[in-house]
Order: structure tokens, then sequence, then C-alpha cells
């Protein structure tokens, strides 16, 4: 018990250093002046140094290696810390110092020249950086070591244990699904959004998005909500989980959706079990199965007709004179409107993971070296055209649309779409659990569907992996067949075909 008591002291401690980081990053993004930019590049990269240290100490392998070798004498959640922890060495180690800073460098250096290469609609300004990140990225897969493919050392990060084989099988069977669907919704009679088309005040809908997350249990004494250029959720403490959103007042959907979005995240990240909270097992799972949660929320529940039958008339008491000619079924619709699109963030949940599988293939293609850098352009324009039947004009609107490769972010796309997959499928299951799921929805009452969640996922944290949280949950892997059977029944039954 001794060591396994200093290992979960040490993963207290790498924890606080982490959530100290994540402070520094939030307010990057939500608070600091505009000068501050260079100073806290620093800060962050200097604590990093020391996360990274102090997480690859070599007494703290030998405590590890000791467990790893009795971890039979605990429990299953203890077992599961030490498994964490001893992946989580393993995996610092494998890197050096060097290709991590030299990463950090290129990438940071990356994000600026992409913001003027997108900026000046030319992919050839920004090709040479991310050439450089292409072959840091191959030789960290290298590093981390792979069986049959490199991206699967990538993706390995973000999505544990998934590999890119099985995501192909997935994603080749949504693919057919939902260019199908898209094809009879282009031929179906298209949905009027004119009352879109005029301004909405920000502190209204502000006003709105608070009471909406309040309602789903997001706890402002543990929370906040501020702006930020784009949304995001970040944990700074078991208690203190921060959300942020983004505005416009010409686009009422984007803030209301992304309230609900991030809510769905933060509630994961408040929900872990006391046991685990403040140490290395209480963050997600994996990408696609946080991602599961905010769409959850998102699309199965927010975009629901039961949802607005109760936010509707809340809605339109907000915005009487925007909203007057509106009526409730006429509101469903437009925030169900499918409509093929060149830009992945502004997708409909149809055709959202088109714009995924488009990313995933490429990606790929660009890890096994069978796709050049420079060739990416025209390889993604053809893949528009045959996925989603439209092509972009220039780079801008097509492949450099994303900050995520600047980012060093390859394997990170697919997780999306795990998370549309994942949350439907839990969904599933939870329907046939709460028998009044709908008739709660629509009265705006979500704690039978809050307590659910939190019992059956959030409690758990990394405890189980995502495959076995599947499992666990709906008796089965991974099925894209529930997210084709719902895409399909919602959407026949608003388009008519
Ligand atoms: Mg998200």
């Amino acid at each position: 018990m001794k060591n396994l008591n200093k290992l979960k002291k040490t993963g207290q401690n790498l924890t606080k250093l982490l959530n100290a980081i994540e402070l520094l990053y939030w307010d990057q993004e939500t608070k600091m002046p505009k000068n501050g930019v260079e100073g806290r590049a620093e800060q962050i990269a200097y604590l990093s140094e020391i996360l990274h240290e102090k997480s690859t100490e070599v007494k703290l392998g030998k405590i590890i290696d000791n467990l790893i070798t009795e971890e039979d004498k605990y429990s299953y959640s203890d077992k599961a810390f030490i498994k964490k922890f001893h992946r989580d060495y393993s995996m610092a180690k494998k890197l050096p110092g060097e290709l991590i800073s030299n990463l950090a460098k290129e990438t940071s250096l990356a994000q600026s020249v992409w913001v003027e290469a997108k900026k000046a609609n030319n992919f050839s300004l920004f090709a040479p950086k991310l050439n450089i990140i292409v072959d840091l990225l191959k030789e960290k897969a290298d590093r981390l070591g792979y069986v049959s493919h490199p991206y699967d050392a990538l993706l390995d990060e973000y999505e544990p244990f998934m590999k890119s084989e099985s995501i192909k099988k997935i994603f080749d069977k949504l693919q057919t699904g939902l260019s199908e669907i898209v094809k009879k919704i282009k031929s179906s009679e298209q949905i009027d959004t004119e009352f879109l088309k005029q301004k909405y005040s920000i502190a209204k809908q502000d006003k709105f998005g608070r009471q909406v997350i309040k309602d789903m249990g997001f706890p402002m004494d543990s929370g906040r909500l501020d702006v930020s250029a784009h949304p995001f959720t970040i944990t700074l403490g078991s208690k203190d989980v921060r959300l942020t959103t983004r505005y416009s007042e010409d686009a009422l959907f984007s803030g209301l959706f992304s309230n609900i979005h991030e809510a769905g995240h933060g509630l994961y990240e408040l929900g872990f079990s006391k046991e685990i909270q403040g140490n290395i097992l209480a963050t997600g799972t994996s990408l696609g199965i946080h991602e599961s949660q905010s769409r959850m929320w998102e699309n199965q529940i927010g975009r629901s007709y039961g949802f607005w039958q109760h936010y509707y008339p809340k809605l339109k008491s907000i915005f009487p004179n925007e909203l007057k000619n509106v009526e409730l079924d006429g509101f469903y619709r437009a925030i169900n409107k499918v409509s093929p699109s060149l830009i992945r963030v502004e997708a409909d949940e149809v055709t959202y993971n088109l714009h995924i599988i488009l990313r995933f293939n490429l990606e790929l293609d660009l890890m096994s070296g069978k796709l050049k850098v420079n060739d990416l352009p025209e390889a993604w324009n053809e893949k528009m055209e045959n996925y989603l039947g439209i092509r972009p004009e220039s780079d801008g609107e097509g492949v450099l649309q994303d900050v995520h490769w600047s980012s060093g972010l390859i394997g990170y796309f697919p997780t999306y779409s795990l998370g549309n997959i994942y949350g439907v499928q839990f969904y599933n299951k939870m329907k046939n659990d709460i028998v009044n799921i709908e008739k709660n929805i629509s009265r705006g009452n979500f704690e039978e569907i809050l307590s659910w969640l939190r019992t059956n996922i959030h409690s758990y944290g990394s405890v189980y992996s995502a495959e076995e949280l599947c499992k666990k949950i709906t008796g089965e892997t991974l099925n894209p067949e529930y997210f084709l059977n719902y895409i399909d029944y919602k959407y026949k039954k608003i388009y008519n075909y």
C-alpha cells in the first residue's frame, strides 16, 4: 500500500501542476491583454517542462514497475490507476525532450503562418511549415511505436487503444449511409431560415444561454461561462470547470448550441466520483467519449422537438419582434436544416461526419507517405466533391480552414465523429432506461438524464477504456448503425423523403 499511496500523492501533485498550466491557458484565451502573449508562452513552456520532468522521474518509474507486478492485489479502480500511470509514463519516456520542444516551437510558429496563409487564401505559404510538422509527427509515431500504421501511434494519444483500421471500417459504413441520406434530402423541399437574417442581441443570447445550462445542471458555483475566439471547456480543479462560448448577432444558433455543447463537456468533468477526483483518472477516458457527452446534449437533446416545446416560448419572449412570425414547427425545422457546405464548423448533424471522414482519410495517407503535403489542396477538393458534391473555390474555404494541423493535431479529427456515434449509442440505451425521457425533456427537466449520465459514464472518469465503457453500457462495441438509424428516422420526418 505504501507504494500505491506514494503514487497517488504524485498523481495529485502532477494534476495540480497541470491545473495551474491550464489556468494560464484559460486566462490567455479569455482575459489576457494582447501584449501578454510572449510572456505567457514562456510561462506555459517552462511549467510544461517541469511537468514533463516530474512525470518522467526515474524513481517514479521504479514505483510504477513495482506496482505493476503486484497489480492483482488491488481493486479495479486502483488497478486502472496504476495502468494509466504506467501508460502515461512509458509514453512520456519514449519522447525525447528535444522532439517535444521542437514540436512546440514549430507548431507555435506554424499557427501564425497558417493565419497569414488563410488570410491570403494561399496554401503554398503554409505548406513548408506543414511539411516540417508532418516530418516531426512521423518521428513521434516511430518513437511511440505502432503495429500496422503510423497513424495509430498518434491516434492513441486522443483515443487510447483505438486503431485506424477499426475507424476506417466504421467510417466507410457511415459515409455510404450518410451520402444516401444527403442525396434524399437534397432532392426534397428545402427549409426556410429567412428569420435568422436579423440581429439578435448578444446580451439576450447570453441571458438565455445561461438559463439553459443552469437547467441542464451545470453549477455556476463550480464553474464559469466566458467568451473566447473558439469555444472550449477546461478543468482547473475538481470543483472548478470553465466553459467558453462565442456569440454573434448574426448567428443565433451558434452561441446557443455552443453553450449546450460545452456544458455537456463540463458536466462530465464535474461528475467524477470522489474516489478519483483530483487525480489522473479524473479525466475523460477518450476524446471520443468526451465528445459523446457534448454532442448528446447538443443534438439528441438540444435539437429535439421536445426540448423546444419547453424553450421556444421562452426564447420567443426574449426576442418577441425577431421571432414573431415563426412558429415552433418552423423553428424546429430551422435548427435542423441540412445543407452540404464547405466549412466543417458550420456543418449540420447529417453532413458533419463527412467533413471528418475526409480529414481522416487525408491524414492516413499523409502519415503513410502516400500523399505529399503539396498535393493536399487538390486531394481535399476532390474528396469534397465526392463526399458532399461541392468543390471549394479557394484554399481558405478548403484545405486551410482548420487550425488543427498547424497545431500538430493529426489523429484528433476522428474523435469528433466517434463522439457523435458513441453519443447516439448511449442515448439509445438511456432512452430504454428512462421511461419518461421525452416528457422530461419537453418540461425542461433534466435531472434523471444527468443522474443516468453520472452513474453510467461520468463517475468512472478513465477507470474504463472507451471500448470497455461502451460494452458495459450498451452490451456491444461501437456500432455506427445506431447513428445512421437515428439520422434517417429524424430527417425522414423533417424532410418528408
Ligand atoms: Mg467538443
